[in-house]
């Protein structure tokens, strides 16, 4: 095996490593960022937080429903209580017991009302609860092909990797540097096969002498791209 095709060896190694380095991090941005979960989560939260409102409610409503209960024993204390004779006021006080009735009327109706409103709520939050631990389930058994997938290509990554410090061992350090800027430089492909006498990257046609050249274990590089040529 001559030098270009120790590259060119290395940069399938490469291109591979790439390939499932790209694979992996994708599969890191799915694990963090999971939507389905996410808006389980937040439904449940306004779900929580509407059945908060709808007891808050329904407290100011009973502590208004004893306010007017007990405006009225005291009203019905002073009617029934011998004390008061003055037929006017007698009046006044009967007249303001009908009123807190019908207050107390209203009131219950509001009551019931937010009594079913938070019955409702209590319903919406229980399926809330139920989908996201439905989604949790789900997504762990998602994960788990996802976390399969991710720990064969990280085992497939060490013995290329290993496959990659024995193809170097072959190299001449400044053939790997060169080998090194120019994938840098040329999106991760620093050497072009050739293909049928024009550079397999970019298409050119090669002359007789870079062709002959290739061939030998010299370093040519194609004209337009600028790779290192690789014969085959
Ligand atoms: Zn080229």
């Amino acid at each position: 095996m001559n030098q270009t095709a120790h590259l060119f060896r290395v940069q399938k190694l490469d291109l591979e490593l790439d390939h499932n380095h790209k694979r992996i991090q994708e599969i890191n941005r799915i694990l963090e960022s999971d939507q389905t979960i996410q808006k389980a989560r937040s439904r449940l939260q306004t779900a929580k937080f509407d059945v908060q409102k709808a007891h808050q409610k329904l407290r100011e409503i009973e502590e208004t429903a004893r306010s007017v209960q007990t405006k009225m024993e005291i009203s019905e204390n002073k009617l029934y209580g011998g004390k008061i004779k003055n037929p006017k006021e007698l009046q006044d006080i009967q007249n303001e017991i009908a009123a807190l009735k019908r207050r107390l009327s209203n009131v219950e109706d509001e009551q019931l009302d937010a009594m079913v409103d938070l019955e409702n709520n209590d319903q919406i939050l229980k399926k809330a609860e139920a989908n996201l631990s439905e989604s949790q389930a789900d997504f762990a058994q998602r994960s788990a092909g996802l976390l399969g997938e991710k720990g064969q290509l990280e085992k497939i990554n060490d013995r290329l990797s290993t496959e990659r410090a024995a193809a170097i061992g072959f190299l001449p350090d400044d053939s790997l540097q060169l080998y090194q800027s120019l994938r840098s430089k040329k999106n991760g492909r620093a050497m072009a096969l050739i293909d049928d006498q024009c550079c397999g990257a970019c298409g050119t046609s090669l002359r007789p002498a870079e062709l002959q050249s290739a061939h030998t274990s010299k370093i040519t590089f194609c004209p337009t791209c600028g790779r290192i040529l690789y014969a085959g």
